[in-house]
Protein backbone atom coordinates (compact mmCIF):
# COMPACT_ATOMS: atom_id res chain seq x y z
CA UNK A 1 0.00 0.00 0.00
CA UNK A 2 1.00 3.38 -0.66
CA UNK A 3 0.14 5.89 2.14
CA UNK A 4 0.11 9.32 1.03
CA UNK A 5 -1.32 12.36 2.88
CA UNK A 6 -1.58 15.88 2.75
CA UNK A 7 -0.69 17.60 5.93
CA UNK A 8 -3.47 19.96 6.78
CA UNK A 9 -6.77 20.10 7.19
CA UNK A 10 -7.61 23.59 7.49
CA UNK A 11 -8.25 26.21 4.99
CA UNK A 12 -4.95 25.29 2.65
CA UNK A 13 -5.27 21.61 2.96
CA UNK A 14 -9.07 21.45 1.91
CA UNK A 15 -8.48 23.45 -1.11
CA UNK A 16 -5.03 21.23 -1.99
CA UNK A 17 -6.99 18.10 -1.67
CA UNK A 18 -8.72 17.42 -4.41
CA UNK A 19 -5.47 18.45 -6.53
CA UNK A 20 -3.89 15.50 -4.95
CA UNK A 21 -6.83 12.92 -5.52
CA UNK A 22 -7.02 13.95 -9.19
CA UNK A 23 -3.07 13.26 -9.38
CA UNK A 24 -3.13 9.97 -7.83
CA UNK A 25 -6.47 8.71 -9.18
CA UNK A 26 -3.93 8.13 -12.16
CA UNK A 27 -1.71 5.44 -10.24
CA UNK A 28 -2.76 2.02 -10.70
CA UNK A 29 -0.97 0.85 -7.89
CA UNK A 30 -3.36 0.68 -4.50
CA UNK A 31 -2.62 3.60 -2.46
CA UNK A 32 -4.83 5.91 0.42
CA UNK A 33 -5.13 9.38 0.56
CA UNK A 34 -5.26 10.45 4.11
CA UNK A 35 -5.46 14.32 5.75
CA UNK A 36 -2.72 14.04 7.96
CA UNK A 37 -2.67 17.01 10.66
CA UNK A 38 -1.79 17.11 14.65
CA UNK A 39 -4.87 18.48 16.00
CA UNK A 40 -7.31 16.44 13.92
CA UNK A 41 -11.36 17.96 14.28
CA UNK A 42 -12.95 14.84 13.32
CA UNK A 43 -12.36 11.37 11.86
CA UNK A 44 -13.19 12.39 7.89
CA UNK A 45 -13.31 15.24 6.18
CA UNK A 46 -14.51 15.75 2.52
CA UNK A 47 -14.44 11.48 2.35
CA UNK A 48 -10.63 11.31 3.28
CA UNK A 49 -9.54 9.98 6.76
CA UNK A 50 -8.15 12.39 9.23
CA UNK A 51 -4.91 10.93 10.89
CA UNK A 52 -2.00 12.52 13.25
CA UNK A 53 0.92 12.32 11.83
CA UNK A 54 2.00 9.37 14.59
CA UNK A 55 -1.33 7.18 13.46
CA UNK A 56 -0.17 7.87 9.77
CA UNK A 57 3.24 6.43 10.27
CA UNK A 58 2.02 3.60 12.17
CA UNK A 59 0.25 2.30 8.97
CA UNK A 60 2.10 -0.37 7.01
CA UNK A 61 3.19 1.18 3.43
CA UNK A 62 5.39 0.61 0.50
CA UNK A 63 6.31 3.93 0.31
CA UNK A 64 5.22 7.15 1.94
CA UNK A 65 4.09 10.39 -0.14
CA UNK A 66 3.37 14.01 1.33
CA UNK A 67 2.13 17.46 0.41
CA UNK A 68 2.76 20.06 2.98
CA UNK A 69 -0.18 22.14 2.73
CA UNK A 70 0.13 24.77 5.84
CA UNK A 71 0.55 27.97 4.46
CA UNK A 72 3.21 29.39 7.42
CA UNK A 73 6.58 28.75 5.88
CA UNK A 74 8.30 28.11 9.34
CA UNK A 75 5.74 25.12 10.05
CA UNK A 76 6.05 23.85 6.85
CA UNK A 77 10.05 24.07 7.08
CA UNK A 78 9.18 21.91 10.38
CA UNK A 79 7.13 19.41 9.01
CA UNK A 80 9.11 18.85 6.11
CA UNK A 81 12.12 17.70 8.18
CA UNK A 82 10.38 15.77 9.96
CA UNK A 83 9.03 14.02 7.19
CA UNK A 84 12.19 13.96 5.72
CA UNK A 85 13.81 12.65 8.71
CA UNK A 86 11.26 9.57 8.14
CA UNK A 87 11.86 8.69 4.98
CA UNK A 88 8.70 10.68 3.41
CA UNK A 89 8.85 12.03 0.15
CA UNK A 90 7.10 15.01 -1.13
CA UNK A 91 5.01 15.21 -4.08
CA UNK A 92 4.25 17.75 -5.93
CA UNK A 93 0.63 18.99 -6.50
CA UNK A 94 0.24 21.13 -9.82
CA UNK A 95 -3.81 22.00 -10.93
CA UNK A 96 -4.11 20.91 -14.99
CA UNK A 97 -5.08 24.65 -15.77
CA UNK A 98 -1.36 25.92 -14.24
CA UNK A 99 0.95 27.06 -17.01
CA UNK A 100 4.39 26.59 -17.09
CA UNK A 101 6.79 27.79 -19.98
CA UNK A 102 10.35 27.45 -20.70
CA UNK A 103 13.62 26.85 -18.18
CA UNK A 104 11.76 26.81 -14.54
CA UNK A 105 13.53 24.93 -11.97
CA UNK A 106 11.47 24.17 -9.12
CA UNK A 107 12.27 22.70 -6.09
CA UNK A 108 10.48 19.91 -4.38
CA UNK A 109 7.16 20.25 -2.33
CA UNK A 110 5.85 22.70 -4.26
CA UNK A 111 2.01 23.35 -4.54
CA UNK A 112 0.77 25.11 -7.61
CA UNK A 113 -2.76 25.69 -7.28
CA UNK A 114 -5.64 26.36 -10.40
CA UNK A 115 -4.42 29.32 -12.53
CA UNK A 116 -0.91 29.98 -11.27
CA UNK A 117 0.90 30.68 -14.16
CA UNK A 118 4.89 30.49 -13.94
CA UNK A 119 6.43 32.15 -17.27
CA UNK A 120 10.38 31.50 -18.37
CA UNK A 121 13.54 31.37 -16.82
CA UNK A 122 12.50 30.85 -13.25
CA UNK A 123 14.36 29.51 -10.24
CA UNK A 124 12.10 28.79 -6.96
CA UNK A 125 13.14 26.91 -4.34
CA UNK A 126 11.55 23.93 -2.17
CA UNK A 127 7.93 23.92 -0.68
CA UNK A 128 6.67 26.42 -2.83
CA UNK A 129 3.20 27.61 -2.66
CA UNK A 130 1.33 29.90 -5.10
CA UNK A 131 -2.39 30.23 -4.73
CA UNK A 132 -4.98 30.96 -7.23
CA UNK A 133 -4.29 32.95 -9.70
CA UNK A 134 -0.89 34.01 -8.69
CA UNK A 135 1.81 34.10 -11.10
CA UNK A 136 5.78 34.62 -11.29
CA UNK A 137 7.29 36.23 -14.29
CA UNK A 138 10.29 36.36 -16.45
CA UNK A 139 14.00 35.91 -14.40
CA UNK A 140 12.41 35.47 -11.00
CA UNK A 141 14.23 33.68 -8.38
CA UNK A 142 12.43 32.58 -5.23
CA UNK A 143 14.11 30.43 -2.43
CA UNK A 144 13.05 28.41 0.03
CA UNK A 145 9.64 27.56 1.76
CA UNK A 146 7.88 31.34 0.32
CA UNK A 147 4.19 31.27 -0.03
CA UNK A 148 1.93 33.41 -2.20
CA UNK A 149 -1.68 34.00 -1.34
CA UNK A 150 -4.59 34.06 -3.84
CA UNK A 151 -3.57 36.38 -6.85
CA UNK A 152 -0.15 37.63 -6.39
CA UNK A 153 0.90 39.21 -9.28
CA UNK A 154 4.99 38.96 -9.18
CA UNK A 155 6.48 40.72 -11.84
CA UNK A 156 9.88 39.74 -13.79
CA UNK A 157 13.60 40.30 -12.28
CA UNK A 158 12.23 39.71 -8.92
CA UNK A 159 13.99 37.74 -5.89
CA UNK A 160 11.93 36.82 -3.05
CA UNK A 161 14.04 35.52 -0.45
CA UNK A 162 13.21 31.90 2.13
CA UNK A 163 10.28 32.33 3.93
CA UNK A 164 8.44 35.42 2.78
CA UNK A 165 5.17 36.26 2.70
CA UNK A 166 2.97 37.84 -0.15
CA UNK A 167 -0.43 38.13 0.62
CA UNK A 168 -3.41 38.15 -1.24
CA UNK A 169 -3.51 40.60 -4.59
CA UNK A 170 -0.53 42.14 -3.95
CA UNK A 171 1.80 44.03 -6.69
CA UNK A 172 5.49 43.44 -7.15
CA UNK A 173 6.88 45.95 -9.36
CA UNK A 174 9.24 44.57 -12.07
CA UNK A 175 13.23 44.52 -11.39
CA UNK A 176 15.96 45.32 -13.51
CA UNK A 177 18.10 42.43 -15.48
CA UNK A 178 21.11 42.58 -12.55
CA UNK A 179 19.35 44.77 -10.46
CA UNK A 180 16.41 42.87 -9.01
CA UNK A 181 13.73 44.21 -6.78
CA UNK A 182 14.39 42.27 -3.65
CA UNK A 183 11.86 40.71 -0.74
CA UNK A 184 14.03 39.97 2.09
CA UNK A 185 14.01 36.77 4.01
CA UNK A 186 10.98 36.29 6.02
CA UNK A 187 9.36 39.38 4.56
CA UNK A 188 5.71 40.12 4.54
CA UNK A 189 3.51 41.88 1.78
CA UNK A 190 0.34 42.78 2.72
CA UNK A 191 -2.77 41.86 1.13
CA UNK A 192 -3.26 44.19 -1.85
CA UNK A 193 0.20 45.69 -1.58
CA UNK A 194 1.84 47.30 -4.33
CA UNK A 195 5.87 46.93 -3.72
CA UNK A 196 7.26 49.60 -5.78
CA UNK A 197 11.30 49.20 -3.92
CA UNK A 198 12.93 46.71 -2.08
CA UNK A 199 12.07 45.16 1.43
CA UNK A 200 14.38 44.55 3.55
CA UNK A 201 14.28 41.09 6.34
CA UNK A 202 11.89 40.67 8.51
CA UNK A 203 10.46 43.75 7.60
CA UNK A 204 6.32 43.88 7.02
CA UNK A 205 4.97 45.84 4.72
CA UNK A 206 1.30 47.41 3.65
CA UNK A 207 -0.31 49.84 1.25
CA UNK A 208 0.53 51.52 -2.17
CA UNK A 209 3.20 52.60 -2.14
CA UNK A 210 4.09 49.94 0.00
CA UNK A 211 5.63 51.23 3.54
CA UNK A 212 6.92 49.18 6.30
CA UNK A 213 3.90 48.99 9.11
CA UNK A 214 4.34 51.21 12.00
CA UNK A 215 3.15 49.41 14.80
N1 LIG B 1 -0.83 21.74 11.90
C1 LIG B 1 -0.33 20.47 12.14
N2 LIG B 1 0.91 20.36 12.69
C2 LIG B 1 1.67 21.44 13.04
C3 LIG B 1 1.14 22.73 12.80
C4 LIG B 1 -0.11 22.85 12.22
O1 LIG B 1 -0.98 19.48 11.84
O2 LIG B 1 2.79 21.26 13.56
C5 LIG B 1 -2.17 21.87 11.32
C6 LIG B 1 -3.16 22.57 12.24
O3 LIG B 1 -3.70 21.68 13.18
C7 LIG B 1 -4.19 23.13 11.26
C8 LIG B 1 -3.36 23.34 9.97
O4 LIG B 1 -2.13 22.66 10.16
O5 LIG B 1 -5.23 22.20 11.01
C9 LIG B 1 -3.07 24.81 9.71
O6 LIG B 1 -4.26 25.46 9.52
P1 LIG B 1 -4.45 27.03 9.51
O7 LIG B 1 -5.92 27.28 9.42
O8 LIG B 1 -3.68 27.65 10.64
O9 LIG B 1 -3.73 27.52 8.19
P2 LIG B 1 -3.82 27.20 6.63
O10 LIG B 1 -4.75 26.06 6.37
O11 LIG B 1 -4.31 28.47 6.01
O12 LIG B 1 -2.42 26.93 6.28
Amino acid sequence: MIRVAVYGASGCGRGVMPLARAQWAKTDAPYELVFVDDQPRGQSINGHRVLTYADWLAQPAEERWVSIAIANGTIRERLARRCAEDGVRFFEVRAESVVQMDDVLLGEGAILCPFVTLTSNIRIGKHFQANLYSYVEHDCVIGDYVTFAPGVKCNGNVVIEDHAYIGAGAIIRQGKPGEPLVIGRGAVVGMGAVVTRSVPLGVTVIGNPARPLMK
